[in-house]
């Protein structure tokens, strides 16, 4: 049997209007399930995703949706954080919805929206339910601890893809990126590549974490669409797809080189839309270039 706890929405705060918004859902700290109290605990990893039941815009009824957390239990429990895009599909349903006065009004309204959880009955806790608790080529949950910390990772986040990588770093910087005696610790390069400005997700905490760990952490926004006069980094795709006459594309990953110059000797990560990762994908395969390991999560 499937338990949920109600989760009161504590943030909705629009990113892009229409298009992306950062969602917070606050968990109890109990909860009383057939007369018998359980303690919610949150141990998530950092790049695990947990199961809401939102409102469906399009079918108006609640929906089971998974969502990547984009902070860390370490620093907020029970505070579940994510970045909703609106996908804008002719199904497109609760992504719709979250976007919404709808939502606004569940919002300001504190209502509630269902989080799985799984029970022990023997110890009486009640944990949030992780997609998955082994890491896979095609999950993002992060290494052991022990592991993460001798690597040299190379994200790369398309638009709300950065969603794994934001919970990555904030777990990190807790942690002072692995850096203990004589181990360095983990180098870790974000790429986040977005549309506009207006897109750019936790930008200015980004910015700040760089300055604070310029050793272990690289941050490269990317424009794809439209910049401002002075923005200094990337600006258009990191990967560009050029259609050869006799069919086949050719993907020029030029672009994201001259951001991450060593990838054959970095574990690259990706997460965003399926036809961006398969086109990354490709563009390696036709350079010849085989990082570490690749690992990819897309929706
Ligand atoms: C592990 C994981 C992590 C995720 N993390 C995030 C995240 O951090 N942020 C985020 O924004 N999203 C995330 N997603 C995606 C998210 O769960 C939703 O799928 C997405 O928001 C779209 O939801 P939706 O209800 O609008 O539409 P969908 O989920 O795409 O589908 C709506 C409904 O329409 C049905 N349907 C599908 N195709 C068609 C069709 N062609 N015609 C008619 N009906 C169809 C589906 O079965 C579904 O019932 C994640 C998904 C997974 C699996």
């Amino acid at each position: 049997m499937e338990h949920v706890v109600p989760a009161r929405i504590h943030q909705l705060r629009t990113i892009d209007p229409g298009e992306i918004r950062l969602v917070q859902l606050a968990l109890p700290e109990e909860i009383e399930i057939a007369g018998k109290l359980y303690v919610i605990q949150d141990t998530m990893r950092p790049g695990t995703a947990f199961l809401a039941k939102p409102w469906g815009a399009r079918t108006g009824k609640y929906r089971r949706r998974m969502y990547t957390r984009s902070n860390s239990a370490c620093n907020a429990p029970r505070l579940l954080e994510t970045l909703i895009n609106h996908t804008h599909q002719d199904h497109a349903d609760t992504s719709a919805w979250w976007q919404s006065e709808m939502a606004n009004d569940w919002f300001e309204k504190e209502k509630t929206v269902d989080v799985r959880i799984n029970l022990d009955q023997a110890e009486r806790v009640a944990m949030v339910y992780e997609n998955t608790m082994v890491c896979k080529p095609a999950n993002l949950r992060l290494e052991d601890d022990g592991k993460w910390e001798e690597m040299q990772m190379v994200c790369v986040a398309f638009g709300t893809g950065i969603t794994p990588f934001l919970s990555y770093v904030q777990y990190m910087a807790a942690k002072d990126f692995g850096q203990q005696g004589v181990r360095h610790g983990v180098r870790l390069t974000l790429v986040a590549s977005v549309r506009h400005a207006g897109q750019l997700m936790l930008h200015e905490e980004l910015l700040s974490l760089e300055k604070q760990f310029p050793q272990h952490f690289r941050y490269q926004p990317v424009l794809t669409r439209s910049w401002p006069d002075a923005w200094g980094y990337l600006k258009g795709r990191i990967v560009r797809v050029e259609r050869g006459k006799s069919g086949g594309d050719h993907i020029d990953i030029t672009p994201l080189q001259s951001l991450v110059p060593d990838l054959s000797q970095s574990h690259l990560r990706m997460c965003g839309n399926v036809m961006a990762c398969r086109q990354l994908t490709l563009g390696l395969e036709q350079s010849g270039i085989i990082p570490l390991t690749v690992r990819a999560e897309s929706w």
